[in-house]
């Protein structure tokens, strides 16, 4: 990735992209505390817009908040900084990646001391669990790691750190063949995939965990807004494995894996084992709206 044309956005500017460096001696590389975002950019008719800028800024400064980082740039700084980013690398669509981080200044558990630095860098990204898996839907496992106790970490945050969860779960799932892994909060209950929230269809009603244990997804937010104006009733609450099991349908959101239909858990096909109507109106939905084909929420859009 560091190997390519392009410019990110370091402290302030925007740098040539293989001179985009930091020293090895860089604090959250040590103790993975730093804060990011996933974002998306798409190519509408009236040209590139951010979706729910706003919104992952938001969580990105809420981010922060928690682990109590100074973030040494506003909101509205960011958000500028990264419609330049898609400009500045001349982007019709891609994935943005801002993240904050502690610096060099200082070694030790403690951050006190170090700065804390800001980078956004975008680059062109297909569909994250394949375009196949957006059609066909996937195949994943449940995994024999917990997703964290919300008094270990802190959940809300999309930290660095808490990675190293999903990078186990992920990697144990696609080793053993499956696309991705379901990972149980600590009493048992379906949680999320290494990088998604979960939905599931039964009888109708579609239902996603409550927030206790998972990411505050924008993405699931999305959904369940466009689910109420699809007159489809969403319901937050617990859910186990063996519901999804006995689903009619199941699938994953998230900025990376959009809409991705569930067509297997722990070698139990799902409904039919394709994606299933309400997924797939679902997913046409939220894509009309990302690419700006729909007039409603042309507020979610920000043209860079
Ligand atoms: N859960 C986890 C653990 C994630 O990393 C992500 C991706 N950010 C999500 C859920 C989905 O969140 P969003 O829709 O905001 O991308």
């Amino acid at each position: 990735m560091s190997d390519r044309d392009g410019f990110i956005w370091q402290d302030g500017k925007l740098v040539p992209w293989r001179e985009a460096t930091t020293h090895v001696l860089t604090h959250s590389l040590h103790y993975g505390m730093g804060v990011f975002e996933g974002v998306r950019a798409y190519k509408t008719e009236s040209g590139t817009a951010i979706f729910r800028l706003k919104e992952h800024t938001e969580r990105l400064f809420r981010s922060a908040h928690i682990f109590q980082m100074q973030m040494p740039y506003s909101q509205e700084e960011l958000n500028e900084a990264q419609k330049e980013v898609i400009r500045a690398n001349k982007l019709e669509s891609g994935y943005l990646r801002p993240l904050a981080f502690y610096g060099s200044e200082k070694m030790g558990v403690s951050p006190k001391g170090a700065k804390v630095h800001v980078i956004i860098a975008a680059w062109p990204w297909g569909a994250y669990l394949g375009e196949e898996g957006m059609q066909r839907g996937i195949r994943i496992k449940t995994s024999s790691y917990t997703r964290h106790h919300v008094n270990i970490t802190m959940v809300r945050a999309k930290a660095s750190g808490n990675y190293m969860n999903s990078i186990l779960a992920n990697n144990e799932a696609t080793t053993d063949g499956y696309d991705e892994a379901l990972l149980l909060d600590p009493e048992g209950y379906a949680c999320e995939g290494a990088g998604e929230n979960l939905f599931i269809v039964k009888k109708g009603k579609l239902y996603t965990p409550d927030l206790t244990a998972c990411l505050e997804g924008i993405t699931r937010a999305t959904v369940m807004q466009l689910a109420g104006e699809l007159g489809i009733e969403v319901i937050e609450k617990r859910i186990t494995r063996d519901e999804v099991y006995c689903a009619d349908e199941a699938f994953f959101t998230g900025t990376a894996a959009e809409v991705t239909p569930i067509r297997e858990l722990d070698n139990r096909q799902i409904g039919p084992g394709h994606r299933g109507p309400i997924t797939k109106a679902l997913q046409e939905k939220y894509f009309d709206v990302v690419y700006g084909r729909s007039a409603a929420h042309a507020d979610w859009l920000a043209h860079v």
